[in-house]
């Protein structure tokens, strides 16, 4: 079983640099893949509401627990706030849901998943929830948004950390300023940052700032253009590969290790943790010991920041379509 390296984070938690992606993980094979990485060796696992499969990933996580292959305090489980669930009266009822999905009494680490607060739709009504926001809004292919200030949301989860059903928070998806907003705010601090991170987004500035601030970056979307082919994302198409480029396969060949090895060591060489999600065993493994594979030369890091375009494959405004926003 593959041994991972933790990073501390600012409450003092442990979280390990390589975890498991459940975004996509398909609701037939979530559960036995999920049990087959903790046998792996996998300890983080980054779901969330949203991603349809949370109940899975609970029966996954039981089966090993059951069969002591770990303790539920071995295990890392983030989940993250789907955007109808921003008003602090419906926070608490999004977390339950998760909670009673997952089988467990808390989650590690809880993120904000975008800060983009849309109209309160009921779990009953719509789940997993997307962007949706009424069947009226559907029709005439619009979201609506909610008015609620980002600080009331982090207020009511904090109160689900008073309560501990959350052992830490995060934001995913924001800005530096946005961060900077609720840190002036924030009687508990958010522990991490989850951000789309690849050499076609290196996210340069962000990770100097959150870093600055003792905010653990967590990369997503490690590999690129890879995750968002299958959803026929023009822009993906339009480029190279990250696992085919040149500059990577010439560093993989030298160390003798995979593309996709190189690709998560350049994150975290920069005190990023990575989440790369695969359902393949071999793959898995590879990922996992991603970390230790390998140590990147300078002048390797360099080249492959080279590669950064700016090149952003999820953009809320591509898909949000909030009236007013463009
Ligand atoms: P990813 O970069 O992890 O890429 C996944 C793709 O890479 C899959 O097609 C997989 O088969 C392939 N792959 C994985 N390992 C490989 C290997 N060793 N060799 C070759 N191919 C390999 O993309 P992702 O799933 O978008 O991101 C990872 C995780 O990040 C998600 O599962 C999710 O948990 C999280 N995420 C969060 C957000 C957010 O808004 N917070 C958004 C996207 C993803």
């Amino acid at each position: 079983m593959a041994d991972t390296r933790t990073y501390t984070l600012n409450n003092g938690m442990k979280m390990p640099v390589v975890g498991l992606g459940c975004w996509k993980l398909s609701a037939d094979v979530a559960a036995t893949q999920v049990y087959e990485a903790i046998k792996l060796g996998y300890r983080l696992f980054d779901g969330a509401l949203c991603y349809g499969n949370e109940k899975e990933i609970g029966v996954g996580i039981k089966q090993a627990i059951n069969e002591g292959l770990v303790k539920r305090e071995d295990l890392f489980i983030v989940s993250k706030l789907w955007c109808n669930f921003h008003h602090p009266d419906h926070v608490k009822l999004a977390l339950q849901r998760t909670l009673n999905d997952l089988g467990l009494d808390y989650v590690d680490l809880y993120y904000i998943h975008f800060p983009l607060p849309i109209k309160y739709v009921p779990l009953e009504e719509k789940y997993p929830p997307e962007m949706y926001t009424g069947e009226e809004d559907r029709r005439n292919n619009i979201v609506s948004e909610q008015q609620v200030p980002i600080l009331d949301t982090y207020r009511a989860m904090e109160k689900l950390v008073d309560e501990g059903l959350v052992k830490s928070l995060g934001l995913s998806n924001f800005q530096a300023c946005l961060i900077q907003d609720l840190l002036r705010g924030a009687r508990i601090k958010p522990v991490a940052l989850q951000v789309e991170l690849h050499p076609y987004l290196s996210q340069e500035r962000l990770v100097t700032y959150a870093q600055s601030k003792d905010i653990q970056v967590v990369a997503y979307s490690t590999f690129g253009p890879l995750s968002f082919l299958e959803l026929g994302n023009s822009a993906a198409k339009d480029v190279t590969p990250l696992l085919e480029h040149e500059i990577v396969l010439n560093i993989a060949k030298k160390h003798d290790v995979t593309p996709s090895q190189v690709i998560l060591r350049w994150a975290t060489q920069r005190g990023i943790a990575v989440i790369p999600k695969s359902s393949k065993k071999e793959r898995l493994l590879n990922n996992l010991n991603s970390d230790k594979a390998l140590t990147l030369s300078d002048s390797e890091m360099s080249d492959i920041f080279s590669l950064n375009k700016n090149l952003r494959f999820l953009d809320p405004w591509d898909w949000a379509r909030l009236p007013g926003f463009f």
